[in-house]
């Protein structure tokens, strides 16, 4: 298992910027977990371990776009209705192909293969809803452009290109691709191994009776959501008493099975926060304090060789700082490419104040209105208000050098399906 090299994550100035945390993060997180082969119905959602390059043309021969009929172009009068007999019929998947002379139109279907023949052969199909058929007879409009509905061969992927890049994660069209240059199987980095606790007396298992003093423990399941949708095995290892011995134990068990860990809560500076303390005993931890709204801090370490990410108890801080933080982390260990996700331009339909220096994501809705689309705020905006997160199609993201926004400027907007999926 490659792995972290020493103080990789010890922090410079007081408060540090997104841009810096990603770049430290870059420079000290490889690559961790081997290849292995599964099949294409297996294969979303996961990160390519190789390039796939393509060993045949696709299409493997010209064929027609349409429903029609082929012709040679030269065949046709550019100024009037051309007549041509109708000598064959070609339908998809056909093997033998009838001759196609010049002179002639052949009746054929999508996808079916364009005869060769001595003079070329059909170079154009007409669509039949623009042809009138009388007998045996087609009649072809003029007008129609040479090459018209008809597909070369490698037109789409030729022989020898590289159609999948190792490092990217597959959508369902680029599981169709290596398909459709005739793979069965891919090889892709094997799941990561994230070992999952939430920590705090307060926290009750969904389900559980609610004593006074006690809510349900929701960050753990936003977090296995999150990284199961990035792609990880997830180990759910419950919740984790506010005791320093019992936290301990917890993670040091956690080590040997995992290829990273990650809880959340616990790693304030509060008296009760024993995370930071348990994981200094077994290895190393930072601290970070990010220039962030929502989600400073966020702590990062190494229990044993076992990478360690503490992210802060407020649900919505826990989901910030997973998507900007936690995610190309991620991604980087099971050998993704981490290119930061696109951001999208929209109108800001509020009005807000804030602090120079820090970055700040803001939970908005979009809204169809007359200037296009604007990001609306959620009215209360507190890091422990989950049900604003909900309410949210993304993140405006105000940067650090910003400290007043007025409703109509120009903001970035981070959908949600960018980076949760
Ligand atoms: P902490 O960082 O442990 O001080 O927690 C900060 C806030 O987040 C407190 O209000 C906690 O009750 C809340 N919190 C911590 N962990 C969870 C969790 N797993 N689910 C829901 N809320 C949590
Ligand atoms: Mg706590």
């Amino acid at each position: 298992m490659a792995q972290l090299t020493d103080d990789c994550f010890a922090q410079g100035g007081p408060l540090m910027r997104v841009e810096e945390a990603r770049r430290l993060l870059a420079e000290s997180i490889t690559a961790v977990t081997e290849r292995e082969t599964v099949p294409l119905t297996e294969a979303l959602g996961r990160i390519l371990a190789e390039d796939v390059t393509s060993p045949v043309n696709v299409p493997p021969a010209p064929n027609s776009a349409v429903d029609g009929y082929a012709v040679h172009h030269a065949d046709l009068d550019p100024a009037q209705e051309t007549r041509l007999p109708i000598t064959g019929r070609i339908t998809a998947g056909q093997r033998d192909l009838p001759d196609a002379p010049r002179g002639s139109a052949i009746r054929i279907f999508t996808g079916a293969r364009l005869p060769a023949g001595e003079n070329g052969g059909p170079d154009t199909v007409m669509m039949q809803e623009d042809c009138t058929v009388e007998g045996n007879t087609v009649v072809i409009r003029p007008g129609i452009k040479k090459g018209s509905n008809a597909r070369k061969a490698g037109e789409d992927v030729e022989q020898g290109s590289v159609v999948l890049h190792e490092g990217q994660r597959l959508r369902a069209q680029d599981v169709g691709q290596a398909a459709a240059v005739g793979r069965q199987e891919v090889k892709v980095s094997q799941r990561l191994r994230v070992a999952l606790f939430s920590t705090g007396d307060e926290l009750r298992e969904p389900g559980a009776a609610l004593e006074a003093g006690a809510i349900y423990d929701s960050n753990r399941y936003t977090i296995h959501a999150l990284l199961s949708g990035l792609g990880c095995r997830v180990d759910d290892l419950g919740i984790l008493p506010d005791r320093l011995d019992a936290v301990r134990a917890a993670l040091g068990a956690a080590e040997g099975k995992h290829d990273l860990i990650v809880t959340s809560g616990g790693v304030s500076v509060g008296e009760e926060d024993h995370v930071k303390t348990a994981v200094e005993a077994l290895g190393k931890l930072h601290l970070w304090r990010l220039a962030v709204k929502p989600g400073r801090p966020i702590a990062l370490g190494q229990v044993g060789r076992v990478p360690f990410v503490g992210l802060p108890g407020n649900p919505v801080a826990v989901v910030v700082t997973f998507l900007n933080v936690v995610r190309p982390v991620i991604l980087r260990m099971m050998g993704g490419d981490d290119t930061p996700p696109h951001t999208f331009r929209v109108r800001a339909g509020f009005d807000h104040k804030k602090k120079i220096d820090r970055r700040e994501w803001v939970r908005a809705r979009l809204v169809e209105g007359a200037s296009g689309l604007t990001a609306e705020k959620f009215a209360r905006d507190g890091a422990g208000i989950l049900s604003s997160l909900v309410a949210a199609d993304g993140l405006v993201e105000l940067p650090e050098d910003l400290t007043r926004l007025e409703a109509g400027a120009m903001v970035d907007f981070l959908p949600f399906s960018e980076v949760t999926q």
